[in-house]
């Protein structure tokens, strides 16, 4: 993906130099910070992120048991489980569905029964006409539910299986699979997509909470209001794959944990979560700009992660295609400067380290983008990272021959701060150089330093009280 900058050296320097002489003619710069993807990966879309504004459905009464980490709610007394609707699939033609015991399907609004199938006999249910057909004969029904035997079923979608009861409904644009299932069953599908089932106990029921957590968060919110389901099934929420993602691990860890859920101020978290922190989280202003006061910096031991270091490498053309293709063209780039997200230039960083932004001046113009967009649009690991850039020279050796040249950097390790405040010049010919740490936005807990805690002795509890600050971890039945 690198790439040298051919151009010929006098001969006076190489003779000076040797065979192969490395040049740096960079600027040195200082970093700009990233983020990942995941699950609980995304800022999210309703305006009452702010948790001033948290719903009321997510504020399962007053608890206040400061010291006693984990507390039964006695007036739960009515909540027995909490079923959440996720969507398997939408805008489909047609979906093949069954169950391992035989099942009916069932119109969704009056309760009759329009099939009978035997177990494991897939039936199709498709759309055509402004119609749902099962296997090609139309019905009147908008609604159809696969109604099982007993609760131990499994219903299937596309040969996989999943607990809970499946709903098709026609929305008037095609079909819409939804998985119907308690929140416990829910986190069984989901955890072993979220992370490895051969992390330390500990870790893994840290996650089983943070992904409880970011599901009754979700409940009722963002695609509610327009879909009419809870979650979707992929990374945009958590990715959710049923019984066949399910594994013993997981499955203790989310029984270990049973009902637990993060709440600040009474009421449930946004547990937002993210693969490796570069060594330190971020405050959550600083990545998607709302204040949140359970998602504040601190430090951890990401010295294991894989993520730990990361370089990528751009030309300069390279460079302005990927800000003309998200729309921030600005033409032949001329500079580059740090700034805060207003685009005025600035000297101080977030509190990890992480860059507020960079803004690119060009021939046409220029543009600001916040950490968080470079990373997107850069597809860089995370936003925690420096910029500099680098070039090299192909020599011409002693005997007339050429000789290639070494890339070589800067020296960003000298002189990294060089960037700050002031522009760093592009002439064209340079590589931009994006040397980074971590993966995933930086916000709330970070896998790798998660389970570094928790292999040195930390219990799931003190695991997430370190990353998300002042919560408290209660039992919602
Ligand atoms: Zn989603």
């Amino acid at each position: 993906m690198f790439q040298y900058i051919k151009r010929y050296f006098p001969k006076t320097a190489i003779a000076a130099a040797g065979a192969v002489l490395l040049l740096n003619m960079g600027t040195a710069s200082a970093g700009v910070s990233v983020l990942h993807p995941g699950a609980g990966n995304r800022p999210p879309k309703t305006p009452d992120w702010n948790v001033e504004n948290s719903r009321e459905e997510n504020t399962l009464e007053q608890y206040k048991n400061q010291g006693e980490p984990i507390k039964r709610l006695d007036s739960k007394k009515g909540v027995s489980a909490i079923t959440l609707k996720v969507m398997l699939g939408e805008s489909l033609v047609s979906a093949a569905v069954a169950a391992d015991t035989s099942y009916k399907l069932v119109d969704g609004n009056e309760g009759k029964t329009l099939a009978s199938f035997a177990a494991n006999v897939p039936v199709r249910v498709s759309v055509d006409g402004g119609r749902m057909l099962i296997n090609g004969e139309k019905i009147n029904s908008r609604i159809v539910t696969v109604q099982t035997e007993s609760s131990s079923a499994r219903v299937k979608y596309n040969n996989a299986a999943y607990r809970g009861t499946l709903q098709l409904i026609y929305d008037g644009r095609g079909l819409q699979v939804i998985n119907n299932l308690s929140l416990e069953d829910y986190v069984k599908g989901v955890l072993p997509s979220e992370m490895s089932s051969s992390w330390h106990p500990e870790v893994l029921k840290a996650q089983a909470v943070a992904a409880r957590t970011f599901a009754l968060y979700s409940k009722g919110k963002e695609h509610s209001a327009s879909s009419g389901y809870d979650l979707c099934s992929s990374t945009h929420c958590q990715v959710y794959s049923g019984v066949a993602a399910e594994t013993e691990n997981a499955n203790r860890a989310v029984d270990a944990t049973y009902g637990q859920v993060m709440y600040y101020d009474n009421k449930v978290i946004y547990a937002a979560f993210h693969s490796s922190s570069g060594g330190a989280t971020e405050n959550s202003e600083d990545v998607w700009g709302n204040y949140l006061p359970y998602l504040r910096s601190v430090t951890d031991d990401d010295s294991r992660s894989p993520y730990h270091n990361w370089t990528e490498r751009f030309t300069v053309p390279q460079v302005q295609k990927k800000l003309e293709a998200s729309g921030k063209g600005v033409g032949t780039l001329q500079s580059m400067e740090l700034t805060a997200s207003s685009g005025t230039s600035i000297t101080g960083r977030s509190a990890s380290g992480r860059a507020y932004g960079i803004k690119f001046t060009g021939s046409s113009g220029s543009a600001v983008l916040t950490g968080e967009q470079l990373r997107v649009i850069f597809g860089l690991k995370s936003s925690m990272f420096n910029v500099r850039t680098e070039r090299t020279v192909p020599l011409t050796g002693g005997s007339g021959q050429k000789a290639e040249g070494k890339r070589s950097s800067n020296g960003v390790t000298a002189a990294p701060a060089a960037m700050r405040g002031s522009a760093m010049k592009i002439s064209g010919s340079e590589t931009v150089v994006f040397d980074g740490h971590g993966f995933g936005h930086g916000l709330g807990m970070a896998q790798y330093g998660a389970k570094a805690m928790a292999e040195k002795g930390s219990r799931y509890d003190a695991v997430l009280k370190h990353y998300y600050t002042d919560i408290v971890i209660q039992e919602i039945y």
